[in-house]
């Protein structure tokens, strides 16, 4: 049987940090789909459709990666995609409590689906798409923490966001 695995988020826009954990679940599992949340937080940078579109560009080189789109339910979500195991990423210990919640809820709602986390290398640790957003707005360089394409189309948007 095939072992697929989803790794959800809101990817507002999607990060190397994002992609060291795609690359380390790509070499653990088949299949690996990232799906991007349709109700992100309340105001995304990014449209559902660009989040999507940036992320689909950014894992182009790994065979056995896609992305999708879900919204709901994301235990239904990974039952429709039979996938038995969800990626999560760790961070620190901050981010620790929220994602020890979310996994035991995830479970009690469907004992048949896992929760994993998987750490970066820990120079991409510290990289949030919060953060990296602020980082561009201000006019700071984000090369190094997002792929080109990120990069470019968070340029385009804060400029077009400058001129209205
Ligand atoms: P969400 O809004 O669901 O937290 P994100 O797109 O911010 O979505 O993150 C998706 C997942 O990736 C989360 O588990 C988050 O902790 C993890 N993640 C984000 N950035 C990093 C990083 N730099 N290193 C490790 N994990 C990360």
């Amino acid at each position: 049987m095939l072992k697929i695995a989803v790794y959800p988020g809101s990817f507002d826009p999607i990060t190397n940090g994002h992609l060291d954990i795609i690359r380390r679940a790509a070499k653990m599992f088949d299949r690996v789909i990232v799906s991007v949340a349709i109700n992100a937080e309340k105001t995304p940078l990014f449209s559902l459709r660009e989040r999507v579109v940036l992320a689909r560009d950014a894992v182009k080189g790994f065979k056995n990666v896609t992305v999708d789109e879900f919204g709901g339910l994301l235990v239904s979500y990974a039952r429709r995609k039979r996938a038995a195991v969800l990626v999560r990423g760790l961070r620190a210990v901050s981010d620790f409590e929220f994602e020890f919640q979310l996994a035991l809820m995830n479970r009690k709602l469907d004992p048949g689906i896992e929760t994993i986390f998987l750490m970066t290398k820990d120079e991409y640790t510290f990289i949030s798409s919060r953060q990296v957003k602020e980082i561009c707005r201000m006019g700071g360089n984000v090369s190094d923490f997002v792929p080109r394409g990120v990069e470019r189309a968070m340029k385009r948007k804060f400029a077009s966001k400058r001129s209205v």
